[in-house]
């Protein structure tokens, strides 16, 4: 995985890009909270599920169908007050959708462990981009604060969080243009 940080930091600007208003305490934790929730297949290693098979690390929560699932999830029952099927409704469905699939797209330029199924329960191909400049982050937090964190981070910092500042950057100053314009 890329690190917890990195994805929360990730879903945090694509919110505030997205969103370009202020937005409620619920809409950004919800962000933060589908960005992680992938790795939340780590539980299972507990239950000894055999790394690599579909409930292992890096198995279902990490396609796209279940990011689909996620964000059809958390828009009905934590968005009920936007009519369903309306244009608001549809946009926070993408919003969602992108926002948990930001976490495998990020993993599969990981430099390391095991290859992203984008397309499980349908095919079973385990993919990485031609371009996999992130350290492999360790899991779990204490791991972290060692010098192979420090070493993860940089890469993170450099190859995630300065191109997703900057893109970020550029479509809220579109906005501004576009919108003092009309
Ligand atoms: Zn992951």
């Amino acid at each position: 995985m890329a690190s917890v940080f990195t994805h929360a930091f990730v879903a945090s600007v694509a919110g505030k890009a997205w969103s370009g208003k202020k937005m409620t305490a619920r809409f950004w934790l919800l962000s933060v909270f589908c960005s992680a929730l992938p790795d939340g297949d780590a539980i299972f290693h507990y239950f000894r599920v055999e790394y690599g098979s579909f409930l292992g690390h890096r198995g279902i929560t990490h396609s796209l169908p279940f990011a689909l699932f996620v964000s059809l999830t958390v828009v009905l029952s934590a968005f009920r007050e936007i009519p369903r099927g309306s244009k608001q409704w549809w946009s926070m469905v993408l919003y969602f959708f992108v926002v948990t699939a930001s976490h495998p797209v990020l993993d599969a330029m990981t430099n390391g462990g095991l290859g992203i199924p984008f397309f499980l329960p349908f095919d079973d191909t385990r993919m990485f981009f031609p371009w996999r400049p992130i350290r492999s982050s360790p899991i779990g937090i204490r791991s972290f604060f060692t010098m192979r964190g420090v070493e993860v981070m940089s890469t993170e910092i450099i190859y995630v969080w300065i191109p997703v500042a900057l893109v970020a950057f550029m479509v809220l100053w579109f906005r501004k243009i576009t919108s003092s314009r009309s």
